[in-house]
């Protein structure tokens, strides 16, 4: 049911944060991971990491030309393609009013667009091994607002609808398109926003009913869920992975 045994993996962003963590529950359960991200410093460490014969495919996720290498490059190299997780992102932390239009274009970019164009790459390499799933990275303002964040809101509410739209399109090709939705994690990203957002670290402790930030291992195992048989019938679904911190007012 969680063999992942034979089964080739590309996860976007999968050189840090909950990337690597996800790209850990992979391997672990028998994948074969392609970590693609820009920075080949930490893609290198997080292959040498990952073991096995996993592999790093330097990749900008906004550049189409550098995807369609990316899906090129890894059944080349691979033989097949099996799993997406469409992980990458990134947050510029402005009020509307403040946030230009090259930053919203950015955000949107990095963390809408990018899915597309991966998914859009990769299924016709899933079609051919036959179904695959794919894994998209939506968050907490998936679901709520914040006043500092109108690009990623907007980014991680459209993860959510495009998710269900392709679960729906490629439900015939045995190609099963779920999301997750993280609260909040430690990783880089958040490091930056308790530095940016005066209150959060108590406001995070304060709400989450488990009384701690999630760590990246807390994606290992929804990771191998969402790629293994053990989700065969599970698609278009958004799965909260929080603490509970959705489930309080
Ligand atoms: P990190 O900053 O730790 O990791 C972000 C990853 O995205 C890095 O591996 C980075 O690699 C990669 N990346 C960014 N831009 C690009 C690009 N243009 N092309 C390729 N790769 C890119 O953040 P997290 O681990 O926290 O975030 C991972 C995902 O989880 C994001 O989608 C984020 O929105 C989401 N999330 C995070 C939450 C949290 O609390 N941490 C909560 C909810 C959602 P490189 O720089 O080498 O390209």
């Amino acid at each position: 049911m969680f063999d992942l045994s034979g089964k080739v993996a590309i996860v976007t962003g999968g050189n840090g944060g909950i990337g690597l963590g996800m790209a850990r529950g992979l391997a672990g359960a028998g994948a074969r991971v392609v970590v693609a991200a820009r920075n080949s410093t930490k893609s290198d460490a997080a292959v040498r990491e990952l073991g096995k014969d996993c592999l790093a495919i330097a990749t900008d996720v906004t550049d189409e030309q550098s995807v369609k290498a990316l899906i090129r490059d890894a059944v080349a190299r691979c033989g097949r393609l099996d799993i997406l997780v469409n992980n990458a992102g990134i947050n510029i932390r402005k009020p509307p009013h403040l946030l230009s239009l090259a930053e919203w274009r950015q955000v949107i970019d990095t963390n809408l667009t990018s899915a597309y164009l991966c998914s859009h790459a990769a299924h016709p390499e899933l079609k051919r091994a036959g179904g695959g799933k794919i894994v998209n990275i939506g968050s907490m303002m998936s679901i709520f607002g914040a006043p500092y964040a109108p690009a990623y809101a907007a980014s991680k509410g459209g993860i959510v609808q495009f998710t269900k739209a392709c679960a729906a399109a490629w439900a015939p090709d045995h190609i099963r398109v779920n999301a997750i939705l993280p609260g909040w994690i430690d990783t880089d990203l958040t490091r930056r926003a308790r530095d940016q957002v005066a209150g959060l670290d108590e406001n995070v402790l304060k709400r989450t009913p488990a009384g701690r930030w999630g760590t990246i291992d807390d994606f290992r195992g929804i990771a191998v869920f969402l790629a293994a048989p053990a989700s065969d019938f599970v698609t278009g679904a958004a799965i909260t992975v929080d603490g509970g911190y959705s489930v309080v007012g």
